[in-house]
């Protein structure tokens, strides 16, 4: 069954995914001259940045995500669908949906990244990934919930294993997530579980490497250590962790740590979809696309964010899968389609930041090295003014202004899902 779009004399871009890539074309484009649809599994625009304020329950979802059809509302020319794609039929020009079918014209392939678990079962069926705002209301919920029930047993090992989080990846997502952790710990705790010891909550950050911020400045890394430490996280360089069953953590070099939570940061991956051959992926199954963003190979199908791998001198294995790559090749391939004209992408680096609770973050701007309080305000401003929407900007800096001075996240709800009554 097709879709319901209405036909049109125009030329049809489908972009899937409304991600930093899918959003910012589909902005660009929706005045054009062509027949826009935009495609996503969500009805939402989400901002991944700052997911782990939404776990850590500094953040509410709603000020990170924003509706699409409020964000087109004045634009007769796009089609917004929810709808999951699942495979891209190249000879008929169609993609699969769960809902149904679309023909394209052209398509757009923008749906991002997933968790990678390198095939480990255990660790997928057990592990918290931190990939969508439904994703970080459960690591939400957990962390509370986990509280709650060490108060309600007197068994040690069971209480650590409430208690302890274990982070995995020592990227910007597992350095921010275990400072605003151990915030939660020194702030937090003491006000609303006085009955626990802060002394038995551990949080450590485990990296196979030997330097956190891998992608960063070596002096990036050795600050964040140093800002971790000083917070009390337990930061593990050089620890691979190979399994965990739901209570134990299993390290290569033999360790065995109890704990309830696990958090994975430690790797990404594209989703792969039915009619795009293997061999159009490259590592991270990201499709191997020429610089003017068309996948290699096929016939009016572009990638680009993370999806996208265009491979350089400078980008052998692609340019990073940050926003501004989504956000930069979004631009370029929009001002293609609008004058017609074919060219070559090329990518900007903006520099890197990652913060580590309050005052401390690290960036690199350039050859320029930042640390501290001055690199925080940076990071501060520089989200503030990405994430979409007037009153999400407004609502994201009174929440930081608030936690500021009072030293509180107010949002610490556990929202169990609804269950319909027998
Ligand atoms: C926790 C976290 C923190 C991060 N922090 C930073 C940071 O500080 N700075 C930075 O630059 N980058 C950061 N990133 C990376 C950055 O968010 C990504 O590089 C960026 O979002 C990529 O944009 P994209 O448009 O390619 O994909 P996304 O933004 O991931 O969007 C993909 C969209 O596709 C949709 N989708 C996926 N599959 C399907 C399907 N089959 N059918 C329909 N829709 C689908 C999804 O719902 C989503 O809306 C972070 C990422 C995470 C997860």
């Amino acid at each position: 069954m097709p879709i319901n779009i209405p036909e049109s004399q125009k030329e049809r871009i489908v972009i899937v995914g409304a991600g930093f890539g899918g959003f910012i074309l589909a902005r660009r484009l929706c005045r054009s001259q062509y027949q826009i649809v935009l495609l996503d599994r969500n009805n939402y625009h989400q901002f991944q940045p700052l997911f782990y304020q939404v776990a850590m329950a500094g953040l509410e979802p709603s000020s990170i995500s924003f509706p699409l059809r409020k964000a087109f509302q004045s634009n007769k020319n796009i089609h917004i669908r929810v709808a999951e794609l699942l495979e891209v039929n190249q000879e008929d020009k169609q993609i699969i949906t769960d809902c149904g079918y679309v023909n394209y014209d052209h398509l757009v392939i923008a749906t991002g990244a997933t968790t990678n678990f390198f095939g480990n079962e255990n660790l997928r069926k057990h592990a918290f990934p931190l990939k969508s705002i439904s994703e970080s209301l459960h690591l939400r919920n957990h962390i509370f919930q986990d509280l709650e029930n060490a108060l309600l047993t007197r068994d040690y090992d069971d209480r650590q294993g409430f208690i302890d989080v274990i982070i995995v990846g020592g990227g910007p997502t597992g350095v921010e997530l275990a400072g605003a952790l151990a915030e939660m710990k020194k702030y937090i705790l003491p006000k609303d579980y006085p009955e626990l010891d802060q002394e038995e909550v551990d949080i450590y950050l485990m990296q196979s490497g030997d330097r956190l911020l891998p992608g960063m400045s070596e002096v990036a890394g050795q600050k964040a250590k140093v800002f971790l430490e000083e917070i009390g996280v337990n930061v593990q360089l050089n620890t691979r962790v190979m399994d965990y069953d739901g209570s134990y953590v299993y390290t290569k070099d033999g360790a065995k740590i109890r704990t309830d939570k696990v958090v994975w940061a430690a790797g990404i991956k594209c989703p792969k979809f039915k009619g795009l051959q293997d061999e159009l992926y490259a590592r991270g199954n990201r499709l191997i696309t020429h610089d003017d963003c068309r996948v290699k190979n096929t016939v009016d199908i572009y990638a680009i964010g993370d999806a996208a791998s265009i491979t350089s001198e400078a980008y052998p294995y692609g340019h990073p899968q940050v926003a501004q790559t989504a956000i930069q090749m979004a631009k370029h391939l929009a001002k293609q389609f609008k004058t017609g004209k074919q060219k070559s992408f090329k990518y900007k680096d903006l520099g890197s930041m990652a913060t580590i609770g309050r005052n401390r973050a690290v960036a690199d701007l350039g050859k320029r090295r930042l640390t501290g309080f001055f690199a925080w305000v940076m990071w501060l401003f520089v989200h503030l003014f990405a994430i979409v929407g007037v009153k999400n900007k407004v609502f994201v800096f009174l929440n930081w202004i608030w936690n500021y001075f009072t030293y509180d996240q107010s949002l610490r709800l556990i929202i169990k899902p609804y269950k319909k009554e027998e």
